[in-house]
């Protein structure tokens, strides 16, 4: 499976449906998607990273919004937290590698990276933390196509 193929099983799963929550108001769902496409790519990524990064804060958020760092435990609301990569700059919208995070670990910690990786394979199993770092080294300089992006937008 290619990195794009990963992409795409990844977003077009069947268990995302797309919404419309994030549709501006008074703007049907056509329209608002003939607005993205005009976007340049920088600017469609920062919009799909938005909604991508609140969306993988508040997965797993209590009835209250609080979840917890995966690296250090704290438990803070999902406002507070950040949406940490295990690889910095590199599979911005793949799963695994984008998780919640205290500003300590993330930022001050550089991503507490040796208790991420832990986490990583006690969650997904012995080995994923090493196979992020490969699938890391392979990606392109642009994984995901503009369409892509734009349905990130919609399913998220
Ligand atoms: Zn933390």
């Amino acid at each position: 499976m290619t990195l794009r193929e990963f992409y795409i099983a990844l977003f077009v799963g069947k268990n995302c449906q797309p919404t419309t929550s994030h549709l501006p108001l008074k703007m049907n769902k056509d329209k608002y998607i003939t607005k993205l496409k005009k976007l340049s790519y920088p600017k469609l990524v920062k919009r799909a990273w938005k909604v991508w990064s609140e969306k993988r804060r508040k997965e797993t958020a209590d009835h209250r919004g609080y979840v917890a760092c995966i690296t250090c435990g704290v438990v803070k609301h999902w406002k507070e937290l950040q949406a940490g990569h295990f690889r910095h700059n590199h599979l911005d919208f793949h799963i695994k590698n984008i998780n919640p995070q205290c500003v300590h670990c993330n930022k001050f910690l550089h991503g507490n990276l040796g208790n991420y990786a832990i986490w990583l394979d006690k969650t997904y199993g012995f080995g994923t933390a090493e196979s992020l770092k490969l699938m890391a080294s392979k990606e392109k300089d642009r994984p995901c196509s503009k369409d892509e992006l734009i349905q990130i937008i919609f399913n998220n």
